[in-house]
């Protein structure tokens, strides 16, 4: 007997479906997340808006084409970090893993050059990078990113910097970054610098990570930027950046940094700064954590990328300059500083009923309080009045509406002030003047998108 029980049971687990899970470094957003994920969309498009920025979104995917000529060959992203696949017609396509590249190809493609300059956009979208998952560093992540592509000033880039200051100001997590900022040069003295490296650490091959041996032959600059220890005692021996970029080049640089003193901005210069990307050219600039508490370090990066639009097959001379921010680490610093974010998701009022006709009043009674800008919810499934009211709790409603059928019958509803545990009979026409009155009027959800236009 107990044998075939058990026997009935294992089928019954087998039968079971496989519970699925996300893949790893992929996560859901869920709501207590998204109130984070909401703010920090609001300050951005609030911030961008201010600036004149206008949003622009390119595709989830592009040809691989796009990112392997834009962000080039040679780096951690192309080489190691990009989802590609192939369509049913053998096209090589890839989840975008940065916006850059795909933001010139979309100025290139839609004539933005005729448009007046500098075109100034901003983005806020998922990207996908096979890296290696761990807190702040995940495999489909958030970014809020700005271009500003056409024009070429150092005040340019002591704007753009500025709005990230205030993006991060907004957030309050402000005095735990730091701003580093350095000029790597032109695309000459870029290269001439590289193959500075290229001798400094050719002979230390041994004491080089893997990693770091193959950035040796593809991708030197980003010798400077690896995590490994050894590889950071001889980063700090290398020839610095400042030695190989011209006058004009520094120039340039003392320009950015009289800007960013004159908005009031801190900054460390900092030689070490390269940043991987093919694309940057003078300005690079990135915002890190100053403590790293187990924190990823970096949560802002940028700088100024004047060839990537004639690499592109765009005009030649579209000077280029923007940042990326990454916005789980943004969330991850604030929670972690236990700064909370204004949340509008909280209810007002719970309605219960008893019986067909309520269940009917109260349909179109939800509506209206809706209407009204009442965050409203109503249990019209079948459950007893008792049940109902222990929804209501769990929702933590600080008002419920209760139309049974003695209320129907004599034209009222019971307004229940939660917290208190007391309750009014009420006329049913004044339901929704009595809820404004005990809610607020200042706190109701009411929202103006403005008016479509015929
Ligand atoms: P890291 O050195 O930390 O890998 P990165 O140089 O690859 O950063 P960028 O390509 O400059 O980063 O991207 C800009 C911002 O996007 C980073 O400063 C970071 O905040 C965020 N970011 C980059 N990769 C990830 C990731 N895998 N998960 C979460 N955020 C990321
Ligand atoms: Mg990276």
């Amino acid at each position: 007997m107990t044998a075939a029980k058990d026997d009935s049971n294992t089928e019954e687990k087998e039968k079971k479906p496989k519970k699925f899970q996300t893949p790893k470094g992929v996560n859901d957003i869920l709501p207590r997340d998204h109130e984070y994920y909401t703010y920090l969309k609001k300050i951005i498009r609030h911030r961008c808006r201010q600036a004149g920025f206008r949003r622009v979104t390119t595709p989830i995917f592009e040809f691989t084409e796009v990112f392997a000529r834009g962000i080039g060959e040679g780096t951690d992203i192309v080489s190691k970090e990009m989802y590609v696949f192939e369509d049913k017609a053998g096209r090589s396509l890839a989840l975008k893993p940065e916006s850059t590249a795909g933001v010139v190809r979309a100025y290139i493609e839609n004539g933005m050059s005729n448009w007046p300059q500098p075109v100034e956009l901003y983005y806020i979208e998922p990207h996908f990078r096979y890296d290696k998952p761990q807190k702040g560093r995940y495999r489909q992540f958030w970014q809020f990113g700005i271009e500003v592509i056409g024009e070429k000033d150092a005040a340019l880039d002591a704007q753009i910097i500025q709005l990230s200051r205030l993006v991060i100001e907004d957030c309050g997590v402000y005095p735990l970054v730091e701003l580093h900022i350095n000029n790597i040069g032109d695309f000459e003295s870029r290269e001439k610098y590289a193959e500075a490296l290229k001798n400094h650490y050719i002979g230390k091959e041994r004491s080089l990570c893997d990693s770091c041996n193959d950035r040796l032959h593809s991708n030197p600059l980003r010798l400077l930027d690896c995590k490994a220890e050894d590889c950071k005692i001889l980063a700090q021996l290398a020839p610095k950046a400042s030695e190989y970029i011209s006058k004009e080049s520094k120039e340039y640089h003392e320009k950015v940094l009289e800007y960013l003193e004159e908005l009031g901005i801190d900054y460390i210069e900092n030689p070490m700064l390269v940043r991987g990307l093919d694309y940057y050219n003078q300005t690079v600039f990135e915002f890190t954590v100053t403590d790293n508490k187990g924190q990823q370090n970096s949560v802002c990066g940028g700088g100024r990328y004047d060839g990537l639009t004639e690499l592109m097959g765009g005009v030649p001379d579209t000077p280029a300059v923007g940042f990326a921010m990454g916005l789980e680490r943004m969330i991850e610093l604030m929670k972690r500083e236990n700064i909370r974010v204004p949340s509008k998701d909280n209810l007002h009022i719970f309605v219960a009923q008893l019986g067909d006709v309520a269940k009917r009043k109260c349909l179109s009674l939800i509506s209206e309080l809706r209407e009204h800008g009442i965050k409203t919810v109503g249990a019209l499934g079948k459950g007893s009045m008792k049940a109902q009211m222990r929804l209501a709790d769990k929702f933590g409603v600080p008002y419920s509406l209760i139309l049974g059928i003695t209320e129907v019958r004599d034209g009222t509803i019971i307004l229940r002030d939660m917290e208190k545990g007391k309750q009014e009979i009420i006329p049913i026409e004044k339901a929704i003047e009595k809820v404004i009155e005990v809610i607020g009027e200042k706190n109701l959800d009411t929202y103006s998108p403005g008016e479509v236009i015929y």
